[in-house]
């Protein structure tokens, strides 16, 4: 179809406005605003077939004159950000169905070749508008603000997005969980057993690390993404654990990770201490978390009946470098599948005497099972060091030497 004969068509359906008749054609090209391109073919339109010329003035039967309200939806996502930090930001809208609706049914109608919906338009004019106000710009991959203009409801919503920053941290103190856990009793509601707190465990590691980063940042809440998890009983000590900690939406952005670190230290009071390494971003998070790193534990173990250091020392020898057959533990098992895990003991070693009880240092495959490897768990782990002592053995503390992070030496 040639060119006039389409704008004639697409003008038969109603009266439409410049940005709404360019946007027919609105991918292009040629470095015109569909503005500026609806305008021009409407006019050459009216040259070639000697029709007076006459520029749009009615009420548009596609947008309903959407594009006069550009200023007035910069201004209202501008109040939107008011108190917030941002050096980027992304325009996205929800567009009632009866808007798109009426232009697809043109494209389909006339077969168009190169229609743009009005979404992307809106979002550029809107992102233009408060460009020029601001002096900050549109980023499509990573924005730290994303706008979305409700055009139903005339409102703006602001999702800021999340920060992420990668560390490690230490727990010197026993009875911590990694995070946060409901009451058992009142499920998070709130009893007289939790003192209404709805929490099983006063302070977690995440929220110890969590609340002065809230604080400095501005921020809604703090989630800690831990590469693997100590036991609430048992310490994380050496070079500490692998973490990357999620601030969500943080009406502040540039903080100081050596100040963050700091207020951190101060905070949790030596029960957990961190390093904060570097920024990190939320496709590590996966990265982090899927880590196959060994893992380093120092155990005390306590074994019935008399046993030497060095007879404890031999069966030690025994279990290294051996593959551990482990059906997942009884005191796991409300949590994980049934199944029989497969892991090694990379190295054991024997590593003295502390009151009356054998200390061990082992070197395990990431999810090796370092309780039931020295109590046989009922004989769903095999071989185990009881089994090896033909006598009951088990671990009275644990705690976690090394973990190995995302990036070689960190
Ligand atoms: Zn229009
Ligand atoms: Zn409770």
């Amino acid at each position: 179809m040639e060119m006039n004969e389409t704008v004639g068509k697409i003008l038969s359906y109603g009266d439409c406005c410049d940005h709404c008749l360019g946007r027919f054609f609105g991918k292009r090209g040629h470095g015109l605003t569909n503005d500026e391109r609806g305008s021009a073919v409407r006019t050459a339109r009216a040259v070639a077939e000697n029709l007076p010329f006459e520029p749009f003035t009615g009420t548009c039967w596609v947008c309903g004159n959407f594009f006069e309200t550009i200023a007035v939806w910069a201004e209202r996502a501008i109040a939107a950000m008011e108190g917030i930090e941002y050096t980027t930001f992304l325009v996205g809208c929800r567009v009632p169905p009866l808007i798109s609706e009426s232009e697809e049914m043109v494209w389909s109608d006339l077969s168009l070749a190169d229609p743009e919906p009005i979404k992307s338009e809106i979002n550029r004019e809107v992102g233009k508008a408060v460009s020029a106000i601001t002096g900050k710009d549109v980023d499509f991959k990573k924005p730290d603000i994303v706008l979305l203009l409700d055009l139903a409801r005339d409102e703006v919503d602001v999702q800021i997005s999340p920060l992420f920053f990668y560390g490690r941290y230490r727990k010197h103190e026993r009875g911590i969980p990694q995070t946060h856990w409901d009451c058992r009793a009142c499920r998070g509601a709130g009893c007289e057993k939790c003192n209404f707190t709805g929490k099983q465990y006063q302070d977690s590691v995440e929220e110890l690390i969590g609340r002065p980063v809230i604080a400095l940042f501005f921020a809604k809440n703090a989630v800690l993404h831990g590469a693997g998890r100590e036991d609430i009983d048992a310490r994380m000590i050496g070079t500490g654990r692998p973490f990357i900690l999620e601030v969500v939406a943080p009406k502040r952005r540039t903080v100081d990770l050596a100040s963050v670190e700091d207020a951190i230290n101060r905070s949790a009071a030596g029960r957990v201490a961190v390093t904060l390494m570097r920024w990190s971003e939320r496709a590590e998070v996966e990265t982090l978390k899927s880590s196959k790193a060994h893992k380093k534990y120092r155990i005390l173990v306590e074994v019935e009946g008399a046993l030497s250091a060095e007879e404890f020392a031999n069966a030690l020898k025994t279990l290294k470098g051996v593959t551990i057959y482990q059906r997942t533990p009884e005191r796991v098992a409300h949590r994980r599948a049934d199944k029989v895990r497969e892991r090694r003991v990379l190295d054991i070693e024997y590593a003295g005497v502390q009151d009356g009880r054998f200390i061990a240092e082992i070197l395990g495959e990431a999810g090796l099972y370092i309780k039931e490897l020295v109590s046989g768990d009922q004989g769903r782990t095999h071989p185990s060091l009881a089994e090896i002592l033909q006598r009951p053995a088990h671990v009275t503390s644990l705690d976690v030497l090394q973990v190995g992070g995302t990036r070689e030496g960190e």
